[in-house]
């Protein structure tokens, strides 16, 4: 299906390319709507704590000069981040977004029919953003753990491969890939082959076993890492994002990059929160702490939910997805629901957990209820 209908055939006058027709449509996860009930917002893995009281007056100090062109190089940011991972800046590009980073790889890489591969599922915005790069989306399942299945990803490579795009940890499961995997994995895939590491989620990952793209880029010539200030740092609504690549890739994301993509507000927001690191380091300790209570309460309510590495949990809901997204939004707890797969919860506020973990507990004596009356009818 498509978001993009013809509409009225006899008023377009203009005729839209064709990939456009056959893009799945990008859901937002959904608002808090107004109503009577406290709704929390947990269909977008939003950090919900508020900007680092350093990091507004960074912003304040920024915005009079919004009526000026930000630093389209991301100086003072690139240099930054480059000695964060003490890799050089010629290696470090920026975007409005890691999403716009993955869209330049793409859009840098592929020419039209080339494949991209991915597990499935996986980040909503891939196949999207293929597509629209007239390249061929090529879904490889996940594993029945909900995690990579890297001897098939390898294996679904063929002349036309372009890319690969590895999320770990995955959106929506929360499994991450370990460094042995992910070697075994590297010795299989042709050099000619990127392969893009999109750890939009990685501060969230403590397990000690877990690949970390930084490794993987020092090790191989073909190896992209994606990093987005979006999540634990909590700067989804200033939209930045960043590639650590090898240098001929950085300058081709460069020259496909939006020009000035990357506002000085989202510029400086970044450069202070990379300053105010032990700070960040405090949240996404709590939210992990968090995310591992929730995880335990599920199990405790019956629940087979992975682990999960990210800032969100997993719950495979198959058939009854709707019915369980029906019981959560009337507690007042949004979730993303991927209809007739699962449901995605984002760790929130501990008064947002608790209203999920309440919501949830319903949910689970539905189902149980539902697989009753299968088998006695
Ligand atoms: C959220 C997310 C991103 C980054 O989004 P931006 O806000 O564009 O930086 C990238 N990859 C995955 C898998 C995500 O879930």
């Amino acid at each position: 299906m498509s978001h993009y209908s013809s509409g009225d055939a006899a008023r377009s006058a203009v005729s839209l390319r064709s990939a456009l027709q056959s893009l799945p449509p990008y859901k937002p996860g959904k608002s808090a709507a107004s109503s009577d009930v406290i709704t929390y917002k947990l269909s977008s893995n939003e950090n919900p704590y508020p900007p680092l009281p350093s990091v507004l007056d960074a912003v304040n100090q920024m915005s009079p000069e919004m009526n000026l062109y930000p630093d389209m190089t991301c100086q003072a940011v690139t240099e930054a981040v480059a000695s964060r991972w003490g890799v050089e800046p010629s290696s470090v590009s920026f975007g409005s977004g890691s999403v716009e980073v993955a869209s330049q790889i793409i859009r840098a890489v592929c020419e039209e029919g080339d494949e991209v591969v991915f597990a499935w599922r996986s980040f909503e915005a891939y196949p999207i953003l293929t597509g629209l790069a007239g390249a061929k989306a090529v879904h490889v399942p996940l594993d029945e753990n909900e995690r990579h299945d890297l001897p098939a990803m390898a294996a679904a490579v063929t002349e036309r491969t372009k890319v690969i795009l590895v999320c770990t940890p995955n959106n929506p499961t929360g499994t991450s890939v370990t460094a042995d995997e992910l070697h075994e994995f590297m010795k299989q895939v042709p050099e000619h082959v990127l392969v893009v590491v999109d750890e939009a989620y990685v501060h969230f990952n403590v397990d000690p076993d877990a690949a970390r793209g930084i490794d993987f880029f020092r090790a191989y010539p073909n190896v992209v890492v994606l990093h987005t200030f979006s999540k634990a740092y909590g700067l989804a609504g200033l939209r930045i994002g960043y590639a650590i690549s090898p240098d001929y890739i950085s300058a081709a994301l460069r020259a496909v990059a939006i020009p000035f993509g990357v506002t000085n507000l989202a510029q400086q927001a970044a450069l202070a929160s990379l300053a105010a690191e032990s700070e960040v380091e405090e949240r996404i300790t709590a939210l992990v702490e968090q995310r591992d209570h929730v995880h335990q309460r599920l199990t405790e309510q019956g629940w087979d939910v992975v682990e999960s590495q990210a800032n969100f949990v997993w719950l495979r809901t198959g058939e009854h997805t709707a019915a369980a997204e029906e019981i959560f939004t009337r507690h007042g707890v949004i979730v993303r629901a991927f209809t007739d797969e699962g449901i995605r919860v984002s760790i929130g506020s501990p008064a947002g957990n608790q209203a999920f973990l309440v919501a949830a507990e319903e949910v689970r004596a539905h189902l149980d209820g539902a697989a009753t009356s299968r088998n006695e009818g």
